[in-house]
């Protein structure tokens, strides 16, 4: 349980992140990441902390979310609706289930939005799946503490089931790269796209987050990721060469 974070970002009010330290402690979990909180936690967050004094503590304040999941093999965004663009959705079992499986491995990452507009489309986009919690479709926005609760539970859930499993009946994890190695390719991949002029530095359009969900979804292992790695190493050592005969 020590390798699943819960990740809230820029949130507003300090009373919401004392109740997520308390719905994260009821359910076994003590890792807590605040991305640029807009105060840090005040008396009001130990207030509604309760006896999760400690979890705030302990708790990590970053400025960005990519240095929040910068070590972690998989990363679940959350969101109260539907963007445009669509993603590898799970519901809300799946994610716990996913989590705990793969927290054997790595840190894993559940990422919370703002209270007044949840997680930007970039943000959205620096995480494997989205989780939406199936809510009154006329009402589906939950207080951020709510929603911590709701989906930590789900991992608790998870976490008992796998205990009363015999683990080692289970086939075993593929290895996937961590978020630094999967930013570290994509800055990779739009650096040779642009020397080959197939993404245009001035109009840059949507291809980057297109590619992103493609890789996204496929979830490269750690082995594939290497090969587009050295496809792409193989491309810029011709295009190198090709210039310099120029
Ligand atoms: N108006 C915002 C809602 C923010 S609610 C929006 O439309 O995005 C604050 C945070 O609580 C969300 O960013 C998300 O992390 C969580 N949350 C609220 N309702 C949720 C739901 N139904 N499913 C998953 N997460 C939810």
């Amino acid at each position: 349980m020590h390798n699943i974070r819960v990740v809230l970002v820029n949130t507003s009010h300090t009373g919401n992140i004392g109740s997520a330290a308390r719905a994260m402690k009821t359910m076994g979990l003590s890792e807590l990441y605040l991305v640029d909180p807009v105060k840090a936690p005040d008396g009001q967050a130990s207030a509604l902390a309760a006896g999760a004094g400690d979890i705030l503590a302990n708790c990590k304040i970053v400025p960005n979310l990519e240095q929040a999941v910068a070590d972690c093999g998989l990363v679940v965004g959350t969101s109260a609706r539907s963007r445009t663009l669509s993603w590898p959705m799970l519901d809300a079992r799946e994610c716990g289930l996913k989590l705990v499986a793969e927290a054997e491995q790595y840190p894993v990452a559940l990422v919370f939005g703002r209270e007044n507009n949840g997680l930007s489309n970039e943000e959205l986009q620096q995480c494997h799946f989205h989780v939406c919690i199936p809510a009154n479709p006329d009402y589906s926005s939950l207080n951020l503490a709510a929603a911590v609760q709701t989906l930590c539970y789900e991992v608790r859930m998870a976490y008992l089931a796998a205990q009363n499993q015999n683990l080692a009946d289970e086939p075993a994890q593929p290895e996937y790269p961590l978020t630094q190695e999967l930013e570290g390719f994509y800055s990779h991949l739009e650096q040779t796209l642009s020397k080959t002029n197939f993404i245009v530095a001035r109009h840059p359009g949507m291809v980057m987050t297109k590619l992103r969900r493609l890789f996204n979804r496929a979830r490269p292992e750690a082995q594939e990721l290497n090969i587009l790695r050295g496809i792409l190493a193989s491309v810029d050592k011709r295009i190198d060469s090709q210039d310099k005969s120029r």
